[in-house]
């Protein structure tokens, strides 16, 4: 079990992609300007909402930011899935 499993950031994983699809959507699909800010805000909002809560528990390390610096731009969600430790403090979700 991935390390982004165990330390329950894998539903808010989801949940980004989520409103990532919604917001560009609603920007892209929608022929309406006041729908079309919406969805911006929308993906905005999940942007900035991912960046600070895919991280780890322990010391807080921004994880998401972490794998899109560090890896390339195909690879930083495979590496962010299977992560089974923290880059920063090692934290592996067994020890406290
Ligand atoms: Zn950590």
């Amino acid at each position: 079990m991935s390390l982004l499993r165990k330390s329950g950031r894998q539903l808010r994983l989801n949940l980004f992609f989520l409103f990532i699809l919604m917001g560009g959507g609603a920007m892209f699909l929608v022929n309406d300007l006041l729908i079309q800010l919406l969805g911006i805000i929308v993906t905005i909002a999940s942007l900035v909402f991912s960046w600070f809560g895919i991280n780890c528990p322990k010391c807080n390390y921004k994880w998401l930011l972490h794998f899109m610096r560090t890896s390339s731009s195909t690879a930083w969600l495979n590496d962010l899935y299977r992560m089974n430790k923290c880059p920063k403090c090692n934290y592996n979700a067994k020890t406290k």
